[in-house]
């Protein structure tokens, strides 16, 4: 024979309740060994769900930061992306200009002239020679002509002006010129006399001698300026030309090309506005002559140049202070240089001697990048792309910023979120969505941990039922069998002489044989239901009858037991069917619970009557009563109330188990109502009507059931 060891779990968690409760290893042992299968299920349900749900769980918690971090990531990984973009739109505005200018500094030519082919936001350029002097395209201005203003303010020229202008004497205004001439001393003031000499001999219509004193002029004094700076050259030059035109027509339209050839090329003086209104006036007389695109050409040099001139004016007084800030970087073939200022942004550059200054139009720079950061952010409406000046930074809560120089030093692109609440309301919901599904897992895995410790708690009470039926069934049988046999020795040993006394060793075999009986009919019957093997003949018959003879089998005992039975039934009952012997192994049971329970009452009521729907028999007692939280649980099997007053009785728990199956076999019902400490009351009930049978059984007039 082997004796089989407790495995090395089950000594281990013996020792353990042994320290923290001592007194109760033998009971939780025991719950231990019963519940061997359901723990292993639980410790397989705790390492694969539980746990790697747990990790799973804290693992996500632990990804919500990551993820909030990543959105941000995102948006910023987009912002720097455009602001890449929008800096190599704006590197490919200068790049291009500076390549273009060096293109043309490298072949020759000159990067003064067709601005617009350099870059469309160059306005005027300027060359300074070695010494910072403005070189090209321009002169530098210069002071007021002093000799002609002075000559124009004398009484002497006054007066003939007026002569000629307000009196309307040309001729006469042509004498008084002729004098200022000839008493002058210097070549400017007889130059510019003899001029307006010739202007009003032309106004007088004396054209001959005129053009014979424009020559003179002409020929000696074509340097010099009247008082609005026109070349007196220049002047006489046109009007030779002009009058020439009508019947010298070739020699005139070459003459006047030539004189716009040689205006347009030459160093205009900035602050005097005279070789424009003489081109233009000269393309105007030249209109129906000379060839369409040398007109349009010459216009649109004339254009460019006087645009420029326009510009140079205004920033001519920058410019000193610009190259001066750039002369320090003369080195060879050194970088452009920028600098703004309020409108204008400075390009220089040093190309051997020579210093060049380019005007770019800093307002329209910025009109085109804006235009290029709305464009930007419209492609991605969650960005917002923002061009800022020195005086308008503001980074904070930037996703990217670049800057801008050398460019436009000072100036960045700034990319902000388009709404600042987006990213995080975009963190927001993807962390909600996150514990939200995190805690449904969570709440899964806790109803399945709360499911299964529920299970196991259920199993645990089986299983100490169980344990408890099997001891309680061989303690039931054991004190019958010592009855009988002690009583019965008495007998057969002749120890007994009185009569009386022998009666009632005799009554008491019979009683707990009976005993005995009922006990082994119980467990048999309910093997029987429990592997679904129990089945009844039902009979129509006098219910009434059956409940007599079961109250009268219990009457004896009960009597001895000192109990009043008292039996009601009405003189008729409705036919039912049933199961005799079934319905006797009822009866027996009620009586005996309610002898069991109910000692202290000293009676037992069993009744009976017909109902609407069928018969109801009913026992009661004035016993220990049931406590109302056992009252659902005493038909089920093994449950025995844990009330001390109950357990002081002996019972296996299964004898309404029975009594409940029976009846549900026969379409009935039982029930019971209760008062602790008053007693209680059970009701069978058994139907009539077609509905408790069927038409084969009324034809045969019984049938089985299970
Ligand atoms: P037992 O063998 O324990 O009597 P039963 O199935 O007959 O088993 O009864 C189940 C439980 O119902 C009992 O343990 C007891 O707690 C309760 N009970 C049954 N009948 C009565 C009654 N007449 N009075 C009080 N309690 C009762």
């Amino acid at each position: 024979m082997s004796t089989q060891r407790p495995d090395l779990t089950l000594r281990l968690v013996r020792r353990l309740i042994g320290w923290f409760a001592p007194g109760r290893e033998v009971q939780a042992m025991s719950d231990l060994t019963h519940l061997r299968g359901p723990l292993r299920l639980v410790a397989v349900f705790a390492v694969t769900v539980v746990l790697p749900g747990l990790v799973l769980a804290w693992l996500s918690f632990r990804s919500v930061r990551g993820e909030e971090l990543a959105v941000v990531e995102e948006a910023k990984g987009r912002a720097e992306r455009a602001a890449d973009a929008m800096l190599e739109q704006t590197a490919a505005i200068f790049e291009e200009f500076e390549a273009t200018v060096q293109r043309r500094l490298a072949s020759g030519r000159s990067p003064l002239d067709a601005l617009p082919e350099l870059s469309p936001f160059l306005r005027v350029a300027f060359r300074l020679d070695d010494s910072g002097e403005l070189a090209a395209p321009f002169e530098p201005p210069r002071e007021r002509l002093p000799v002609s203003s002075d000559v124009t303010l004398t009484g002497a020229w006054l007066g003939a002006q007026r002569t000629e202008l307000i009196d309307g004497d040309p001729a006469r205004a042509a004498e008084l010129y002729a004098r200022i001439g000839a008493e002058a001393r210097g070549v400017q003031v007889e130059a510019l006399a003899s001029f307006a000499q010739a202007r009003a001999l032309q106004r007088a219509g004396r054209a001959p001698e005129a053009l014979a004193i424009y020559r003179d002029v002409l020929a000696r004094g074509a340097d010099v300026r009247d008082p609005n700076g026109f070349r007196l050259g220049d002047l006489a030059r046109l009007k030779l030309a002009e009058a020439a035109l009508p019947n010298d027509t070739a020699v005139a339209v070459s003459s006047l090309r030539a004189l716009v050839e040689e205006l347009l090329t030459r160093r205009w003086t900035l602050g005097v506005a005279s070789e424009a209104p003489l081109i233009a006036r000269a393309l105007d007389l030249l209109d129906p002559h000379a060839p369409r695109d040398w007109l349009a050409t010459s216009r649109g040099r004339l254009e460019d140049r006087s645009r420029m001139m326009f510009y140079g004016e205004q920033l001519y007084p920058e410019l000193a202070v610009v190259t001066a800030g750039s002369t320090g970087l003369r080195v060879a073939g050194a970088s452009v240089h920028y600098e703004v200022t309020h409108r204008t942004l400075w390009a220089t550059l040093w190309y051997s001697d020579d210093h060049y200054a380019f005007a770019l139009d800093r307002m329209e720079i910025s009109k085109k990048l804006t235009e290029v950061a709305d464009l930007t952010s419209r492609a991605d409406p969650s960005i917002t792309v923002l061009l800022t000046g020195p005086e308008e930074r503001r980074d904070e809560g930037a996703l990217a910023l670049r800057s801008l120089a050398p460019w436009l030093p000072g100036w960045s692109i700034l990319i902000l979120p388009s709404d600042s609440g987006d990213i995080r309301r975009s963190q927001a919901r993807q962390r909600n969505e996150r514990l939200v599904l995190i805690s449904a897992a969570l709440t899964l895995i806790a109803a399945g941990a709360i499911l299964s410790g529920r299970m196991v708690a259920r199993e645990l009470e089986i299983a100490r039922e169980k344990a408890d039926f099997a001891a309680n069934v061989s303690h039931e049988l054991r004190s019958p069998i010592t009855q009988i046999r002690v009583k019965g020795e008495a007998l057969q040993l002749g120890l007994i002489d009185d009569e009386e006394e022998a009666r009632e060793h005799y009554d008491a075999i019979v009683r707990e044989a009976e005993r005995l009986t009922r006990l082994v009919n119980n467990v048999l019957d309910f093997a029987a239901i429990e592997r679904g093997a129990k089945s009844y003949t039902l009979r129509p018959g006098d219910l009434g009858e059956a409940v007599r003879a079961a109250v009268e089998t219990a009457r004896y005992s009960a009597e001895t037991r000192k109990l009043e039975m008292q039996l009601d039934l009405p003189d008729s009952l409705p036919v039912v069917r049933f199961d005799p012997e079934a319905i006797a192994q009822v009866m027996q049971n009620l009586i005996s619970n309610a002898a069991k329970y109910g000692d202290k009452g000293g009676w037992i009521g069993v009744s009976a009557w017909a109902v609407p729907d069928g018969v109801e028999v009913r026992v009661s007692d004035r016993g220990i009563g049931i406590p109302a939280k056992d009252v659902p649980r005493v038909f089920d099997r093994f449950y025995r109330s844990g009330d001390s007053e109950t357990r002081r009785r002996k019972g296996t728990g299964i004898g309404l188990t029975i009594v409940k199956y029976i009846m549900e076999a026969h379409g009935g019902a039982v029930r019971v109502a209760s008062v602790p400490g008053e007693g209680t009351t059970f009701t069978i009930h058994f139907p009539t009507g077609p509905s408790a049978t069927s038409p084969k059984e009324r034809q045969h007039g019984q049938t089985s059931v299970r």
